[in-house]
C-alpha cells in the first residue's frame, strides 16, 4: 500500500517517511489507534516505503512515498514479499489443531485488499470463526523467531507486521528477547487498538506511534473517492461516524433516511402511539442484529448532541443537512438540554451492553420505558 492510498492522516504518514528516511525509527514500533482509524494501512504503507528500491537509492533524498512500480513495491502491494511477515489472530481448523498465521495468509490477503479499514470482528468472520475466539499462538511466536532468524531475501530489511497484539496471551513473552534484541535490520511493526489489552512486557520495549482517529473531511473525502458519494452525502455520513471510516462504511449500508424513520417511529411510539405500537416497534429492531443497533443508537446519539449544539449557538452552528436540522429541532421541543444529556447517557449505556450481548429485547423495552420517564414525567431523578 502507498502513502497516498491511505485516508487522511498527512501529519502522520510525512512523520513516518521522515523518521524511515533518517533510520530514526525504533526496531519495534506500536502504531496505537481507534477502530476505522487506519492503523493496518499506515504499516502496510511504512513497510512498502522502507522496502521500496527506489526510496533506497535516494536516500535521503527520496519522497514521502514509495514508487509503486518497481518490484519490491509490487510485492509488498501484493503482501507477497518475503521479507515482510504477517502475524494476526487465527483459529483452529479443526478441534486440537495448533494454527498459525501463514495458515490463513490467502484470506489476509483477500482481507486486506478488501476491507483494508476491517477491525478483527470481521476478519474473525471471514475466515469462519463464528463463535470462536481468535489467537496469537504460541506455535505463531516460534515461527516468527524462525522468519526473523533466517537471512533477508530480497531486502537489507526483514519486517513483521503484527496486527493486534491483543491477541497475544502469556505466549507472547517468548518474543520478549528477539523484539528486545532482534537480529540486525529487523523491524517490528505492531498495530493495535486497545492498549491495556497488550502485555506490558511487550509494551514497554516499543515506541509508540498514536494514530488519531480520522478528521471528518478526510472520512467524507475517503467516501467520496472510494464509495463514489456526493459531497453532501459523505459529509452527512462522515459526521456521524467519529472519524472511523469501518463505521462510516457500516452507515452508507443503512441510508440515513431509514435511521431518521426508525427513530421518529419509536418516538411516536413511546410518546403517543402507545404500548402495542413499542411492542411492534421493539421487535422490528430487536430482529436487526447487533451492529445495525449499534449504528441506529449511535445515529440517535448525533442528533442529540446536534440537537444540544443547536440549542446552546441559537442558529449559530453552521451548515447541517436539512432533514438533520429539522429532526434536532423536533427533539429541542420535546426535551430540554437537562434531558437530552441524560438521554445520551442511557444510549451509551445501551451501546455497552449490546455489544456484551445483552437480550435486545429486553434491552429496547426498558430503554423504551426509561425514555418515556425522562421525556414525559421530565422527571431527572428516575434515571439514576
Ligand atoms: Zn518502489
Amino acid at each position: 500500500m502507498l502513502f497516498k492510498d491511505v485516508i487522511g492522516q498527512t501529519a502522520l504518514k510525512a512523520r513516518l517517511a521522515g523518521m524511515a528516511r533518517a533510520g530514526r525509527l525504533s526496531h519495534a514500533i506500536l502504531m496505537l489507534g481507534p477502530e476505522g482509524a487506519g492503523g493496518l494501512s499506515l504499516a502496510l504503507a511504512l513497510c512498502q516505503y522502507l522496502i521500496c528500491d527506489r526510496v533506497r537509492e535516494a536516500g535521503e533524498q527520496a519522497g514521502d512515498d514509495a514508487c509503486g512500480q518497481c518490484p519490491s513495491c509490487q510485492r509488498a502491494q501484493k503482501l507477497i514479499h518475503p521479507d515482510i511477515h504477517y502475524s494476526y489472530p487465527v483459529i483452529p481448523k479443526k478441534a486440537g489443531d495448533k494454527p498459525v498465521s501463514t495458515d490463513y495468509i490467502t484470506e489476509w490477503r483477500e482481507f486486506v485488499r478488501q476491507y483494508p479499514y476491517g477491525n478483527v470482528y470481521d476478519w474473525l468472520q471471514s475466515i469462519g470463526a463464528e463463535n470462536k475466539q481468535g489467537n496469537i499462538t504460541s506455535q505463531e511466536c516460534a515461527e516468527i523467531i524462525h522468519a526473523l532468524n533466517l537471512k533477508s531475501f530480497e531486502s537489507p530489511t526483514k519486517i513483521l507486521v503484527m496486527w493486534m497484539p491483543e491477541y497475544l496471551g502469556n505466549e507472547g513473552n517468548k518474543l520478549l528477547k528477539i523484539i528486545e534484541e532482534p537480529p540486525a535490520n529487523t523491524l517490528f511493526i505492531l498495530v493495535a487498538v486497545q492498549e491495556s489489552l497488550i502485555l506490558p512486557t511487550i509494551l514497554s520495549r516499543t515506541q509508540l506511534v498514536k494514530v488519531p482517529p480520522l478528521i471528518d473531511e478526510d472520512v467524507a473525502q475517503g467516501l467520496e473517492q472510494r464509495a463514489g458519494l456526493d459531497p453532501g452525502k459523505a459529509r452527512l455520513v462522515a459526521s456521524i461516524s467519529d472519524g472511523d471510516y469501518r463505521e462510516a462504511l457500516l452507515q452508507l449500508q443503512h441510508a440515513d433516511d431509514d435511521w431518521q424513520s426508525l427513530l421518529r417511529e419509536w418516538l411516536n411510539a413511546i410518546l403517543k402511539n402507545g404500548p402495542v405500537a413499542q411492542v411492534k416497534w421493539v421487535d422490528t429492531v430487536s430482529r436487526l442484529g447487533r451492529e445495525k443497533q449499534k449504528q441506529f443508537l449511535r445515529y440517535f446519539n448525533h442528533l442529540l448532541e446536534t440537537a444540544i449544539r443547536i440549542g446552546a449557538m441559537e442558529g449559530k452552528e453552521g451548515p447541517l443537512p436539512e432533514s438533520e436540522r429539522d429532526f434536532a429541532l423536533r427533539l429541542n421541543k420535546i426535551a430540554g438540554r437537562e434531558q437530552q444529556e441524560a438521554i445520551l447517557e442511557l444510549l451509551d449505556d445501551a451501546a455497552y451492553h449490546i455489544e456484551r450481548n445483552a437480550n435486545a429485547k429486553m434491552l429496547f423495552h426498558a430503554l423504551s420505558l426509561k425514555l418515556y420517564h425522562i421525556i414525559a414525567n421530565k422527571s431527572l431523578i428516575l434515571i439514576n
